[in-house]
């Protein structure tokens, strides 16, 4: 089997070292650049199938790196995880919103990487075949949009069609981070019936209803909400 190809793009030195020996460890083929704009250009010529991203280089920076990768149909497809510094929500709700797919908080562990980037590499959109999942299952709980019905212990129980949407598209990506924002134009840009704005009070809501198993959606401070994921 080819080995999986990964872009590092990293200007501080040590930590490019020891995310590329881990990586490289873990059976991934390494490309590393230090700078933005080369990081750019080598992601460009490799199209791996993913781009670790640190979001504070010289030159060009991260955001603008994931901006011009997302607007190229060349590697609008590759996932792309940022790497961040503690207090940079702002940067990391801004990479998300352009397309990136999940974000680490430096200091991090080498374990950790590697659950990221292998959660990131098994959910990506290069790789899986499009399920046209109506139903999920996690637990307890089970999800069907076709008969608008969410069942919580085998008991069901009565969704909005808001919190139904809502709840369903979290559901169908577990593990992955999204904004406020992107939560609300996945739930409400056509629909006139989602009357609140605030998703807090949509999430709060279906929480409640799923009981025992609300924190099988996680809040992630300044930043959003995502699904547990998946126990690998
Ligand atoms: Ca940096």
């Amino acid at each position: 089997m080819e080995r999986e190809k990964i872009v590092v793009i990293e200007d501080e030195a040590d930590i490019r070292e020891v995310t590329e020996y881990n990586l490289t460890r873990e059976g991934y083929q390494v490309h590393a650049s230090p700078d933005g704009e080369q990081g750019l250009q080598l992601v460009k010529k490799v199209v791996p199938d993913l781009v670790l991203l640190d979001l504070m280089l010289p030159g060009l920076d991260g955001i603008e790196v994931c901006r011009a990768l997302k607007s190229d149909p060349l590697t609008r497809a590759v996932p792309v995880i940022m790497v961040t510094a503690k207090g940079e929500e702002s940067d990391i709700v801004l990479g998300l919103g352009m397309g990136a797919d999940d974000y680490v908080t430096k200091p991090f562990s080498p374990k950790e990487l590697i659950a990221r980037v292998k959660a990131v590499l098994r959910r990506s959109p290069l790789k899986a075949e499009l399920t046209n999942q109506t139903r999920i299952e996690r637990g307890e709980v089970t999800i069907d949009i076709e008969r608008h019905e969410v069942r919580v212990e085998g008991v069901s129980v009565s969704f909005t069609a808001t919190e139904l949407k809502l709840l369903y598209f979290l559901a169908s990506h577990p593990g992955r981070v999204f904004t406020r924002d992107h939560l609300l134009s996945r739930i409400g840009c056509e629909d006139t019936f989602v009357v609140d704005r605030n998703i807090d009070v949509h999430v709060r809501s279906v929480r409640k209803k799923l009981d025992k198993h609300r924190d099988l959606i996680e809040t992630i401070r300044g930043i959003g909400y995502r699904f547990q994921d998946e126990p690998s």
